[in-house]
């Protein structure tokens, strides 16, 4: 709001612009806000203390000044795109211009937070200025794209996984013009980067209504060009049993076993093999995707044949959290009786990852040097720690020696 202030005080216009305001209207809480003025960039520069330049050449500063991070942009209208991702040039306009920039109608409304004359739309009161017909329908909840959807997704088809995202996480329908239009030009999402598709759907699947995204991604067509990959008619149950707060690794592997992952180890290597690369997956996703994969598998079929020490050592392993939910979705029953083992062995004396009574100092104390068999012996007196049949350093310490240092 200080912002806002401050750049009308300085005799510009400034409003609230894009997706805070959509929010708003909602009674969402915004994850950030946006501000659109007609004050140029090395204006805004000049009034504020604290600013960042992220995209000055786009009309864009980040302002610290106000607490939260805030950007601002100036009105401005994009030249055509050619690499797709970005417009070649830009020009500074009016609010009319940048609101036909914009995407769809819901993400191009302004709120003119000082103006308090007309009937309020926003809990914080202000006028909503809207060119795009976006009130109508935030009202209707739909997504429609600002303009012509076929001319629009031509400039950036990265709009039709927005599109997605917006209608699952709002629980909206696209509307029908914008849908058919996404359906017929799916295909060409692969020219789009692979960064920002991946992005896109890091935040489709990290978000609740992941079941949602994904049903509408396959009903688009868009979950082959996604993955790049073939078109696969699968339901998918795991998926849309996970619960609210999985992971998006968790939901990741969920997806991949909807669509066959578990059938082989190789189709899960090559199903990895591919995800990583169609969607920029982090090495920390991938290993963690793969550990939940395996672990899904491990936990399901091979859980009873493990030993205490085994159990115990996998339930305290960092994917198995992740694993147990997909379990859940995939399983119920099987991932229910699997939860009161684990917590039986977390009440077991020492829980699941006791502190080791016997360490690589106290091997080296008893004449040992490094090397395969300090492992083995470490390994064997954790496992007996871990089932209960040493409990002191002492008793550990004498199995270490009895087993032949
Ligand atoms: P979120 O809550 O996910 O951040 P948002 O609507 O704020 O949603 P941003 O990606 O932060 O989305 O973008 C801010 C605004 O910029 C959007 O509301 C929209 O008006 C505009 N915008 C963003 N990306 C595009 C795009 N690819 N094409 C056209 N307009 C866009
Ligand atoms: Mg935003």
């Amino acid at each position: 709001m200080g912002i806002v202030v401050a750049l009308r005080d300085a005799g510009h216009t400034a409003y609230f612009a894009g997706g805070c305001v959509r929010d708003e209207l909602l009674a969402l809480e915004p994850a950030d806000y946006d501000v659109a003025t007609d004050a140029r960039p090395d204006r805004i520069r000049s009034l504020f203390r604290r600013t960042t330049e992220v995209g000055a050449s786009f009309g864009v500063v980040l302002v610290h000044d106000d607490g939260p991070v805030v950007e601002v942009a100036t009105f401005r209208a994009d030249g055509p795109y050619t690499d797709r991702r970005r417009p070649d040039t830009i020009t500074f306009s009016d609010p009319v211009a940048d609101a036909h920039r914009r995407d769809f109608t819901i993400n191009a409304l302004f709120l003119d937070p000082l103006d308090d004359t007309g009937e309020p739309r926003s809990p914080r009161g202000g006028a909503v200025l809207d060119h795009v017909g976006g009130l109508r329908d935030i009202d209707a909840r739909l997504i429609r794209a600002v303009g012509d959807p076929a001319t629009r997704l031509a400039e950036d088809h990265l709009r039709a996984l927005r599109a997605v995202r917006f209608a699952a996480r709002l629980g909206f329908t696209i509307h029908e013009g914008t849908a058919d239009a996404i359906a017929a030009h799916a295909r060409e999402l692969v020219g789009v980067s692979r960064e920002r598709i991946g992005e896109e759907l890091r935040r489709m699947l990290a978000h609740p209504a992941r079941a949602q995204a994904v049903a509408l991604l396959s009903a688009l067509g868009l979950d082959a060009p996604v993955l790049d990959t073939q078109p696969v008619e699968a339901p998918t149950p795991v998926l849309d049993s996970l619960p609210a707060d999985a992971t998006y690794p968790a939901a990741l592997a969920a997806w991949a076993i909807d669509r066959g992952a578990l059938s082989s180890p190789d189709h899960g290597r090559a199903t990895l093999r591919l995800w990583r690369r169609a969607l920029c997956l982090s090495n920390d996703e991938r290993d963690r995707m793969w550990e939940i994969l395996t672990g899904v598998h491990l936990v399901d079929e091979q859980w009873g044949s493990l030993g205490v020490a085994q159990q115990k050592r996998t339930a305290a392993r960092p994917w198995f959290e992740d694993a147990l939910c997909v379990l859940q979705a995939r399983r119920p029953d099987r991932a229910r009786a699997l939860s009161r083992e684990v917590q039986q062995l977390r009440s077991s004396p020492g829980g699941l990852a006791p502190t080791p009574l016997v360490t690589g100092d106290d091997l080296a104390e008893l004449g040992l040097s490094p090397g395969p068999r300090f492992k083995v012996l470490l390994d064997a007196a954790y496992d007996a720690q871990l089932e209960g049949g040493v409990a002191t350093r002492a008793e550990a310490l004498e199995l270490v020696r009895s087993l032949g240092v």
